[in-house]
């Protein structure tokens, strides 16, 4: 008969669950911490398109000045709001 990992209590052979504390039985999976995901990287992506429009915005100005002005002030903004974000996030 098994017994509780957690508080010892004796369960059920087909038990999922210790009916007392409910700590999973057998040879379940602890739960890992895996939450720390890719919060660092949404900066840099954003950085990089920002760089990315500033440079298409370089290449269009040759053939059309104005369009290639507005791509570039796309491109400044996201660069400056991705260095923004990231200053912030030094606070959060
Ligand atoms: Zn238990």
């Amino acid at each position: 008969m098994p017994f509780c990992q957690k508080c010892g209590a004796e369960l059920q052979e087909n038990a999922k669950f210790c009916p007392e504390c409910g700590q999973p039985t057998g040879t379940a999976p602890v739960p890992s911490v895996s939450a720390e995901t890719t919060t660092t990287q949404r900066k840099p992506i954003l950085g990089l398109i920002g760089i990315v429009l500033i440079l298409i915005g370089i290449g269009v100005a040759f053939a059309n000045a104005t369009i290639g002005i507005l791509v570039l002030l796309v491109g400044v903004i996201i660069l400056i709001f991705a260095l923004f974000t990231g200053n912030v996030k030094v606070f959060g």
